[in-house]
Order: structure tokens, then sequence, then C-alpha cells
């Protein structure tokens, strides 16, 4: 009988209960224990409801109050010493310091989960790092769940997948230095499951998943021969792409079971059940748990059918990864059209697909009317894409080469540009949002509610547009925005105004602590019914002599960003994507918008796992934002904007884009990020980012002019524009208008002193000529 169960739920709640229950104990509004209440009650419900979709195990331990990697941290005891916390003290309040930072130190440095949107807290770890101390949450979780009586099958993350995401503060230390005591560790901690009599433990080891070096590979097979010894069953769980290249050495393992990721790479199956003994587990990953979709549960057990005959008990049966990349419940969707409501699985009823399954496999009689509903279900959605815009697929059939370039080359483009922009040398500008306010806000939430009328609530977007641009003139900025005011978010704004999107009310999905996103859903063919931003960007032109810069979400980002169909390939909805934001670009220019910025800031993490699936990926997603870009003539300045600090491996593509004007995130990292765009010689415009939008801390005019000149070391004076790191939304109006004006006046001082030394070259340079002459005529 094959067995059930999940790697992980989402912990937020249905209604993002974590998320107020946080909040309000940073704001100090509430104490420890009605945290920890709400987390208790979090778990209890989640547990449940596995007990209720009759899966095997409930798992314990996918619970954290910030990220599974920082309760990690805590549990061994493993935490940045600069913060100068006792490990097995931790209170709440410090561990959410170690999150977002406190008056003396800055927080732990927050990265992408592998290839998902979701972002964990990266440990810090050093020779000195021990892994002695440590909270007890984790034990007290299973007690709690062994204490309502639950079938606990607890769940870490593996010692190799916390190592080789971690990072030293120290250059050159080999974090495989630590494995010896951290193996230590983990075999204690199976020892506590053991007395508890747990029978089986999940250790997620997804660094399986990418393109890993020997050295860790090596160090892989150590560990897992000393902890599959334990003397508690481990169920080794790879996800996120395939780890069949492992498949020999892991059957050689002692582990007892491993789990595959069978959605994103299927193809893996074979060499597993060929290496993996009948005696061990094999736990198929057949529900996707990055996507929304209903499964084709038929198809799936039919499937699996001859691997449940050959395993029996042995067959496993589990989402593909953990459900915290999906929303909680459908229940929560009360307005979300029927139809496409019927094609949907969040996570509460990707539990019920999980229980199916099985239950088909064992009893398909039993079985038979949830597999016809599924099935129905699934004939609307096929019968449905049918018919769904033939205009757009016809739009697509039809793209060109040509409308991949732009007109003419950069050099030439940037001559037209520098006549008719007439922009100063260093051009300041913004990303593109400015602060919500609470007003703005406020507005936002009463439209929403019905209360506020369509053109009232346009007529308060366009009175605070109206100051955002003065007050970019006040400081003097030289490329306006409009400011952003109407957008809750860059992906749902505009995915609320194309066809062939649905947004969700509820189906929040956690980014990282308490912040969480409501991705869109990409159900059908894309198609733009009227203009999305034209009237916005237009309206603030209109208030203003300087050059407005229109800003929209590039098709990359919104493809990274939605839940995006699964029954064609995300490339040709790239390309959707692609047409109606070229449509948008070319009205945008047609209402005398002159510089246009498509924001691609999801373009890296597109990136597949491994290398080998790299250029494939790159090469479509570049053709899909050229396509957006490729509309308009020479003279519209085409911008784009990326902030993350890795680029150097893509920096082909990223010049392939042959946006006018890149601009990107770099004065975390004091320019050094730049190095790589100068070595690559890096042909077209950049704006590096002077300053950090994620904290309130103003940089000084100094500070500012320094980084300036490192950059213009790199890059001729030229090529460089002068902005923030990325957008201010999140900032207040104080720190935004003081650090702006800094901006603004580092990067007039520095023009003046590249004129200044200009003037000097030239004049040098019209002496030695004048000698020159003079000596050429006396010969
Ligand atoms: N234009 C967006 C903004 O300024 C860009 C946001 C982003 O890069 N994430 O908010
Ligand atoms: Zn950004």
């Amino acid at each position: 009988m094959a067995r059930t169960h999940i790697s992980g739920f989402p912990r937020i709640g249905a209604h993002r209960e974590l998320k107020f229950a946080q909040e309000s104990f940073w704001r100090g509004e509430s104490d420890d224990a009605y945290l920890r209440g709400v987390g208790k009650e979090l778990r209890a419900r989640h547990w449940q409801l596995q007990r209720d979709a009759k899966l095997d195990f409930v798992t314990v331990g996918d619970f954290a109050w910030y990220d599974p990697m920082l309760n990690l941290s805590a549990l061994l005891g493993a935490l940045p010493s600069r913060f100068g916390f006792d490990p097995s003290n931790l209170s709440l309040a410090q561990y959410h310091e170690l999150a977002r930072g406190n008056k003396a130190q800055p927080a732990m440095e927050m990265t992408k989960w592998f290839d998902t949107n979701y972002h964990y807290l990266v440990p810090e770890l050093d020779s000195e790092t021990t892994f002695n101390g440590g909270v007890d949450w984790f034990f007290d979780e299973i007690d709690e769940a062994l204490a309502l009586d639950f079938a606990v099958k607890p769940v870490l993350i593996g010692p190799i997948t916390y190592l080789w995401l971690s990072k030293s503060r120290v250059a050159g230390f080999d974090r495989l230095s630590l494995l010896p005591k951290l193996v230590i560790r983990y075999l204690r901690m199976l020892d506590t499951l053991k007395k508890r009599g747990i029978e089986w433990v999940q250790l997620d080891e997804p660094a399986l998943c990418v393109d890993l070096e020997d050295d860790w590979i090596e160090a892989f097979s150590a560990v897992y021969n000393v902890l599959g010894d334990a003397g508690v069953k481990v169920l080794l769980a790879t996800y996120f792409d395939t780890a069949a290249a492992h498949a020999p050495a892991v059957a050689k393992l002692p582990v007892h079971g491993v789990h595959i990721d069978l959605v994103k790479a299927p193809q893996q199956l074979e060499a597993w059940r060929s290496a993996l003994g009948a005696d061990k587990v094999l736990s198929v990953g057949v529900i996707d748990g990055r996507n929304i979709w209903r499964a084709d549960l038929g198809e799936i057990v039919s499937s699996l059918e001859s691997l449940h005959a050959e395993r029996g008990e042995r067959l496993w049966v589990a989402p593909s990864c953990s459900l915290v990349h999906v929303p909680v419940t459908l229940a929560s969707e009360k307005r979300l059209d029927a139809e496409l409501k019927s094609w949907l699985a969040f996570a509460t009823e990707k539990l019920d697909e999980i229980s199916t399954i099985a239950l088909a496999l064992r009893d398909p009689a039993a079985a038979e009317p949830a597999l016809a509903a599924a099935d129905s279900a699934l004939d609307t959605r096929r019968a449905s894409s049918g018919v769904f815009n033939v205009l757009v697929q016809r739009r697509v059939a039809a793209i060109t080469d040509a409308m991949a370039c732009r007109k003419s080359p950069f050099a030439d483009r940037s001559r037209v540009q520098r006549h008719s922009l007439k922009l100063p040398l260093l051009p300041t500008t913004t990303i593109g949002s400015f602060p919500q306010t609470p007003a703005i806000r406020q507005a936002r939430a009463a439209y929403r509610r019905g209360e506020l009328r369509a053109l009232e609530y346009l007529e308060r977007m366009r009175a605070e547009t109206a100051t955002v641009v003065r007050k970019q003139e006040e400081l003097g900025l030289d490329v306006l925005v409009h400011g952003e005011v109407e957008r809750n978010d860059m992906v749902e704004f505009f995915a609320d105004k194309l066809w062939g999107c649905a947004l969700t009310e509820n189906g929040w999905v956690q980014n990282y602590g308490s912040q969480c996103v409501k991705p869109p859903i990409i159900y059908g063919d894309i198609y733009r019914p009227e203009p999305m931003i034209v009237d916005a960007a237009g309206h603030a032109q209109s208030l203003t002599d300087r050059l407005i810069k229109g800003v929209l979400t590039g098709p990359v980002t919104m493809l990274e960003w939605s839940f995006v169909r699964d029954d064609q390939p995300r490339a040709t909805t790239a390309l959707q994507l692609a047409l109606v934001i070229r449509d948008e670009v070319v009205d945008l220019e047609k209402a005398g918008i002159r510089i246009i910025q498509i924001d691609e800031p999801a373009f890296r993490e597109g990136l597949p796992l491994h290398k080998a699936d790299w250029s494939e990926y790159l090469d479509w997603a570049t053709r899909a934002f050229r396509i957006a870009a490729g509309g308009v003539s020479d003279a519209t300045q085409i911008h784009t904007h990326m902030c993350y600090s890795e680029f150097n491996d893509i920096l082909p593509s990223i010049a392939a884009l042959d946006a006018d004007v890149i601009t990107i995130e770099t004065s975390r990292s004091s320019m050094e990020l730049l190095d790589g765009f100068g070595e690559f010689a890096y042909p077209n415009g950049i704006g590096p980012g002077v300053y950090d939008t994620h904290s309130a801390r103003v940089p000084s005019v100094d500070a500012m002019q320094r980084l300036l000149e490192r950059a213009c070391e790199v890059i001729p004076a030229e090529r460089l524009w002068v902005n923030p790191d990325c957008g201010l939304k999140t900032r207040g109006w104080p720190e935004t208008e003081a650090a702006l004006t800094n901006m603004v006046s580092a990067a007039k001082t520095l023009r003046q002193k590249l004129a200044a030394q200009r003037t000097e070259a030239s004049r040098i340079a019209s002496v030695a000529c004048r000698h020159a002459a003079r000596s050429g005529a006396a010969r």
C-alpha cells in the first residue's frame, strides 16, 4: 500500500495569521506568549488538515517563525557571533533581530532559495562556529504533535544543503571544514528523535539538484554513511530538479528512502527505480508543489501502477517539494471565476490529490468518484484552452526576428538620443516607485471596497502623482517618473489589466519573513484590451517640462512572479507577454514618452539550477525582452532595471538585451559588481545604484560621490547614470528626500569636476597641438 506525506505546508496561515502576529510582536503590541500561541494554533491546524486528508504522516519541522534556515541555525546554535546572543537562550525577540537587524547590527543576509522566489537567511559561519547550543523549538513541536496523537515525520534541512547555502565573512574559509562538527550534532539530533519513538525523519538535500563540486559530493556520501545508521530511518529528500546523477552512489548509502521531484524532472524516475533496491522507499513527488493547477490524477495513477506493484508500501506519494510555494486554500477564494477555480488546487486541495492517488493505487473503485471529478475539471480546462484567443496565437506565430531588434545599433541610437534628449553628463533618475504613503494605501483600499468611485480614485492618484512630480523637480532630478502611486505590486498591477490573467483574493505565498505576495494566475492567452499606463504617464508628462520615464514590468518578471499555465511552454507565454508589453511601449512612445523602462528584476531568477540548461532559458528570455523593447524608434530610450548582485555569469545575455540603459543594484557591494561590467566591456549605458533603498539610512554626498568616482574608473562617464539601487516604495518621504538631495548633489559635484578636468585636458591638448604645429612649421 503506497504511503502518503508532504515535505512541508505553508506556515503563514490561510489568512496570513502568522504575518499579523509577527508584525504586532515587532511593534511591541503583543508579547512572546501571544506569538507562540498563534504559531501553535497554526501548526495544529495544518497537521489536522493532513490527517483529515488521510495522509500517513503529518510533517513536523516545516514551521518557522521567520524562515526555516534561520530556525535551523537557531536549533544548531550557529548564530552570527557579531550579535553576541547566547545560542542556548535565544529569545523570540533576538531571533527576529537576527532576521531584521537591530541598532547595532545589520540583519543576516537574505537570498533566494534555489530557483524559487522564497528568500532564506544565509547562515554566517566561521572557524569558531560550534553546533552545540541552540533552542529546542524543533523538539517541542514534535512533542506537541505527538501529544496530539499525530503520526509524526519530522523534517530538517540536511547538513550538506545547510553548509552549501551558508557563507563566511572570512574570505577563503572552507565551510566543509565544519562538517565533522555538524555531523556529530545531526547524529545527536537523530538520537533525540529515536528516543521519542520517531520512525522516519526527512532530511532535505535540494543541494543535490545543483551542479555540485566533487568535494561536496564526496562529503555528501561520507555524511550519509554515518547518518543513515543512526537508528532513525532517513528519507533523503531532493527537489527542484533532477538528482539522477547521484542515484548509484545514494543507492549504496544506508539511507532508507529517497524523495525525488518528478514534476520538474520526470526523466529521473528510471535512474532511481533501477538503482534503488526494492527494500528502500522511493517517494515520488508527483503533485506540483510550485504551481496551482489541478493534476491529471488518472494519468499519474497509471504511471505509478507498475512501480506500486514492485514496491507496495515502499512507494510513497507526495508533492514534488514543500507546499510553501503555493497558497493555503481555495476555500478563501470567493470571487474567482467558478470554472477557473475548478482547474486549481492550492496546498489544502493538493493534500486530497495525494491521498486520492494512493487510494486509487490500492482500491481503484473507491477512488473512482474523486478521479472522475478531477477528470471533468481537466476536460473543461482543455476544452477552454482550445477556444482561447486565436488572435494572440496568430500574433505569436507571426513574430519575426526583426521585431526583436531595434532599428539601429546602440552607437547610432545613442547619438540620436543624445541629440534629442539633451541630458547632462551623469543624468540623475530613480527606479520608478516613490513612497507609498498611508493616504495612497487608504485610497486604494477604499476603492477596492467600493467606497471610492473610479473617478474619485483616479483624481486622488493624479493628485499624488502631481506631488511626486513636483518633489522631483524640486530635488533637481533630470529624468522623472510618475511614482507608481497606483501600483500595489509591480506584477499584480499589470496582470489585473490583462486578459488571460486572474488575481486571487487570498492566494498569499510567503516571500520572506512576514512578507507575502499574491502571484497572479496566467491561465490563458494574454491580451491587452486597452493601454495600461499611458494615461498615468501622459498625465505626469503634462505636468512638467522635464522628461518623464514610463516604467513597466517586463515579460520575464511577469512570468517569474506569476503562476503560469502548464499547458504550453513557458517560452510561449513569455512571448505573449512580450507582445502586450511591446504594444504598451509603442503606445507610450506615441503619447510622447521618450524614455521607457522595462523592469526585469526577476531575469536572473529564471535561470535553471543546472548550468547545462541555462542557454535555452537565456535565449528565450532575452528574445522576449527584445521583442518587448523592439517596437520603438531610435530616439526613444529604453531602460531596464535589475536588482540583485550576481551578474557576472550572465553578462553576455544582459548585454544582448540591448537596453540603452540598465540600472542595477551595486551600492551594497560598493560598486565591486561593476568590475564585471568593466571587464566584459559592457557596451551600453549603465546606472549603478549609489545607495541602498532597502534601508532607511541616508548616505552622505561624499559617500555617493566616492561610489560614482569608482564607477567612473570602470565605465566612461558618457555612459553612466546616477540612481538609487531600487524603487522607493517602502521608504518614507523624509529619508527619500534627504537621500535624493545628496544623490543629486553628488552627481552635480562630480559633473563639475569632470567638466573642469575636461577643460583642462583640452587646454593642454590644444597647447600641445599649437606647439606641434609650430615646430612642424619650423621644420
Ligand atoms: N519600478 C519598480 C519600483 O521602483 C522596480 C521594483 C523592483 O525592481 N523590484 O518599485
Ligand atoms: Zn529593483
